[in-house]
């Protein structure tokens, strides 16, 4: 009797073909950094580097002051040259390739100090970043001042003269319009109250949950902590440790207190 029959007949079901689990999607990387070293003329700061940074990751660099976390930054957004050693963001080579095909890669960096032009307005500010082309003015500020109705306020002023925090806020509407894949952040919380902090990584966390790759240097170690889902401790210009935000947030304590 085929298995039909037997069906039909009240029989046993014939077995289901075994379901296939779908393959995971391996995406490559959104920075990778080997072996690398930089040095301040004679006076090396990075001293072999290694660092892989997952797509779709918050990855937190911590470490105590002075042990390179805003040097590396610099080295992978091209800003600074490395003498020896591989940055590659997504599949593009840092340093081999020019700039503007850094930028198509998708690279975003917000500096320490914040990347602002202080002797524009905000809108001047904010019309630069349509020059990429893509995205109108008007989308850049219903995006910004949607997210920071404070900023709207203060359109016509000087970017130089707002407070610290709203010039942190305009530095991370860039990353709210321009919409980078990898977004590089130095500091976000540099000389800002608390409040004002815990409002700024609310809003990296919705971009990381848009897609975007976010590689971030701070020092408040709770904070970057309470958003990443990686990351790592640098001492010295070595990457010391690397794991999990818990993992991490036990060893911090040990390296701070050391
Ligand atoms: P912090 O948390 O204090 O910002 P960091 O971990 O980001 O520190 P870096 O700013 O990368 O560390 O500095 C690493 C080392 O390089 C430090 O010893 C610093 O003094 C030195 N350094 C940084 N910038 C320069 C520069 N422009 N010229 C010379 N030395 C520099």
């Amino acid at each position: 009797m085929t298995d039909v029959v037997s069906t039909a007949l009240g029989g046993p079901e014939p077995p289901e073909p075994p379901k296939q689990s779908p393959e995971p999607v391996q995406l490559p990387p959104s920075i990778v950094v080997n072996d690398l070293r930089a040095a301040y003329g004679r006076i090396e700061v990075l001293h072999g580097v290694d660092l892989v940074v997952p797509p779709g990751s918050v990855f937190a660099l911590l470490g105590p002051n002075g042990a390179g976390k805003s040097t590396l930054l610099k080295v992978i957004n091209g800003r600074m040259r490395p003498t020896s050693g591989e940055v590659l963001v997504g599949e593009v080579p840092v340093g081999k390739s020019p700039t503007e095909k850094l930028v198509k890669s998708g690279l975003c960096a917000i500096p320490e100090g914040r990347g602002i032009f202080p002797n524009l307005t905000v809108r001047e500010n904010l019309r630069i970043w349509t020059y990429r082309g893509g995205i109108t003015m008007k989308d850049v500020e219903d995006r910004t001042f949607t997210t920071f109705p404070r900023l709207k306020d203060r359109r016509r002023q000087m970017a130089g003269t707002l407070s610290g925090g709203e010039q942190q806020m305009l530095a991370i509407s860039r990353a709210l319009v321009t919409g980078p894949k990898v977004l590089l952040l130095d500091e976000l919380s540099m000389g800002l109250a608390p409040l004002i902090v815990n409002e700024l990584y609310e809003l990296v966390g919705t971009l990381a949950q848009q897609g975007m790759t976010i590689l971030l240097v701070e020092q408040f170690v709770t904070t970057a902590l309470s958003v990443a889902t990686r990351a790592a401790i640098m001492v010295h210009g070595r990457i010391e440790q690397e794991g999990s935000p818990r993992e991490m947030a036990d060893a911090a304590l040990s390296v701070y207190l050391a």
